[in-house]
């Protein structure tokens, strides 16, 4: 049943949740965009690229030129994170490789299926201009009849 409200169109584009509430901020967006060390916290939201930010910042830290001295837990606890993103993406990376080479596999049965189709219908056509050729020189009409006739007769069972 439509209710007056659901009726009017007019209600979609006032700036309310259904709620009635206004939008607030999500709390769980705090932490992006931030340096993912707890001790840190660092703010990379200004970059255009925080995430990328990140892992610059993070792999400072791997650096043998870095300021830090390597005895610090600061700075271990940047490679270590480093080292659990590094992993937490590789395996992201290695489902997506997955899903690529089962995309190319397919591809490749497609184009393995396409390349047996085309040579087959250019057997046959070159078979047909055969028979065409054939028909004409024992003086016969080369009707589309006589060529299929011939074709079969050539192709075999
Ligand atoms: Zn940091």
């Amino acid at each position: 049943m439509a209710t007056s409200k659901l009726a009017d169109p007019s209600d979609a584009s006032l700036g309310h949740t259904k709620g009635g509430n206004p939008h607030k901020r999500p709390l769980s967006d705090q932490k992006e965009g931030t340096c993912p060390v707890k001790s840190c916290r660092h703010s990379f939201r200004h970059r255009p690229n925080p995430q990328q930010a990140i892992w610059q910042h993070l792999a400072y830290y791997l650096n043998p030129m870095c300021a830090e001295s390597p005895a610090s837990p600061f700075r271990a606890a940047h490679i270590e994170m480093h080292e659990k993103m590094k992993a937490e993406s590789a395996s992201k990376r290695l489902s997506a490789s997955e899903q690529k080479e089962r995309q190319k596999e397919s591809k490749k049965k497609w184009v393995e299926k396409n390349k047996e189709k085309r040579a087959l219908s250019l057997k046959k056509s070159n078979i047909r201009k055969k028979a065409k050729r054939e028909l004409n020189r024992k003086g016969g009409t080369a009707t589309e009849a006589a060529i299929e006739e011939l074709v079969g007769k050539w192709l075999g069972p």
